[in-house]
């Protein structure tokens, strides 16, 4: 499928079925979220460019590598991209967090935004916009297109399950963000679940249902 991307890791595959098992409690759900969100971040930045550095170590001088380019902003679509955050910024401690929150007309079912912090200088930031879920994907293109609004020109977009349909209409409205999934599911139903899924990702981080 054209710019997405699904990690074949068995690590991944494991702690998934972890993530669906309905057994599985809220604070293993989390601890697992955390897991896998950061062996999506590993993906994610394969590419992030990297410049020489002259370094010593303990026995000699060396030119050594380090990141270059554009720092980092991780965007979470609230309230579940929060879950894996924390997974993201284990990996890149340095990053800069923005939030989008967005609800559901009930009379238009198009997503309404409530909420939007985002670093001031996000325009020259790699964003890396997270939800667990793309779903029907009418939130991930609407906050994609809210943060190219607000200047954003590179952006990648990470679930941890998508349905085809969601990344159908995202990657139609936002072809130039490449999508990461750990996988993609087999269909949305008629309550826009992701099937077979893992239910609803928000009551499973926090225990709301
Ligand atoms: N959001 C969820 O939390 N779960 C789904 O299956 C679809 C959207």
């Amino acid at each position: 499928m054209a710019n997405v991307t699904t990690p074949d890791h068995p690590l991944l595959r494991h702690k998934l079925t972890l993530l669906r098992d309905c057994t599985t409690s809220t604070a293993q759900f989390r601890q697992v979220a955390r897991e896998i969100s950061l062996l999506m971040a590993y993906e994610v930045m394969r590419d992030l460019p990297l410049e020489p550095i002259d370094i010593e170590t303990p026995l000699e001088p060396m030119r050594a590598e380090h990141l270059a380019g554009k720092k980092l902003c991780i965007v979470s679509i609230l309230r579940a991209g929060n879950g894996i955050l924390d997974g993201m910024l284990d990996l890149v401690p340095s990053a800069r967090v923005g939030h989008i929150g967005l609800y559901r007309d009930p009379v238009s079912l198009m997503p309404v935004e409530y909420y939007l912090k985002l670093p001031s200088d996000i325009a020259e930031r790699l964003v890396i916009l997270v939800d667990p879920m793309l779903a029907t994907g009418h939130s991930a293109v609407a906050a994609a297109a809210r943060l190219k609004q607000a200047g954003v020109g590179a952006m990648k977009f990470v679930c941890l399950l998508a349905a085809p349909e969601g990344i159908a209409t995202f990657t139609q409205a936002h072809p130039d963000v490449a999508v990461f999934a750990a996988a993609i599911d087999r269909q949305l139903d008629d309550h826009g679940y992701i099937r077979p899924g893992l239910g609803d990702a928000g009551d499973r981080f926090y225990g709301t249902r």
